[in-house]
């Protein structure tokens, strides 16, 4: 107890003193902490709570007593029928957000990881294997890689299906079944996720785009990525209508700024677009601008801030391999000109 042992000690210290004025100060400070009836002020509230917490305690026997009195039917009071399952309570609704949370960051957690799968495919393509269409090892890795996007997306499903749930005790719902709905929700999820193509399911996948950019690049260091939709065949359910929107997925790839127009340096990307520039240059372009502007990638519609950019260290290690692969593909060039 912090008060007791400091007073307790000042107290000492005072006895051992033998100037006056040290004393007083101390006597002052002493009597901060010391009630009138001589007890250290912070030991006296306690048994106070203590006392009163007995009373509670003691009130609330006499609840549970006075029933007791007028209930001639003793079996009647256990039986658990006559105890139905409690609403959740808006009380409740944080503790749900709280766990729809916990979902969500080990989903982004454990799908940062993704780049593992990557490095792996780089290794292998630099290693001759050419791409998941006729390389039998690509293949693998590429079916593994998509099983560790199912279950990324199934943790993301367990978010919503919570989410869900919050959504409809906060809209005054009452909700006495909590476990039922939330199964429920996730398979109605589930099933909707099996449901999809492999393109549907992948191609919209920035994980899998860089995936499968990063093989591409290995052997195609100067030409922008194919549609993602020539690495995936189409299926029953990919209807032509869809294409315009999956074609979007690889063929973007390039490592020059927007702005600047030359390779990026210290890429930073947009948030809200997936857009990225060179930071000198994006910081310029944002000077004195603290609302948000139309991003000055061509064709770009989106607005943002210039805090909706972060740095992006992933892009930045592709830049320096796409221009470790340029210089090595124009080493092998200059080495075949000689022996010409
Ligand atoms: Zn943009």
């Amino acid at each position: 107890m912090p008060v007791a042992t400091s007073s307790r000690q000042r107290a000492s210290r005072r006895q051992n003193s033998e100037e006056i004025e040290d004393a007083r100060n101390t006597q002052v400070k002493k009597d901060d902490d010391v009630s009138d009836d001589g007890q250290p002020v912070r030991t006296k509230v306690k048994k106070e709570k203590k006392g009163k917490k007995k009373a509670v305690a003691e009130e609330d026997d006499d609840d549970v007593v006075a029933p007791d009195v007028e209930d001639d039917d003793d079996d009647d009071r256990i039986n658990v029928a006559n105890f139905p399952d409690q609403p959740l309570a808006k009380a409740d609704l944080h503790k749900l957000k709280g766990i729809s949370q916990d979902w969500e960051a080990m989903a982004t957690q454990i799908g940062q990881q993704t780049s593992i799968y990557k490095d792996v495919a780089i290794a292998m393509a630099e290693s001759g294997e050419m791409d998941t269409n006729s390389s039998k090892d690509l293949q693998m890795l590429d079916r593994d890689m998509r099983e560790f996007l199912d279950v990324c997306t199934e943790m993301t499903l367990h978010a919503k299906a919570i989410d869900a749930l919050h959504q409809r005790i906060a809209s005054g719902e009452e909700v006495t079944d909590p476990q039922a709905l939330y199964e429920e929700g996730l398979q109605q999820g589930m099933e909707a996720y099996a449901g999809k193509t492999t393109r549907q399911k992948y191609v919209k996948d920035k994980r899998y785009n860089d995936f499968q950019t990063s093989i591409w690049d290995v052997h195609h260091p100067n030409e922008p990525m194919p549609p993602l939709t020539n690495f995936i065949p189409q299926e029953d359910g990919d209807d032509s209508d869809d294409d315009d929107d999956l074609e979007m997925g690889g063929a973007t790839q390039n490592y020059n700024c927007p702005l600047s127009l030359t390779v990026l340096v210290n890429p930073v990307t947009s948030r809200i677009c997936g857009h990225s520039f060179s930071k000198d240059s994006i910081v310029e372009y944002f000077r004195h601008q603290n609302r948000p502007i139309k991003c000055p990638a061509a064709g770009c519609t989106k607005s943002f801030r210039l805090a909706d950019c972060e740095p992006d260290p992933e892009l930045a290690k592709k830049v320096k391999a796409h221009q470790r692969r340029l210089v090595l593909n124009r080493d092998d060039s200059d080495a075949e000109e000689i022996v010409d």
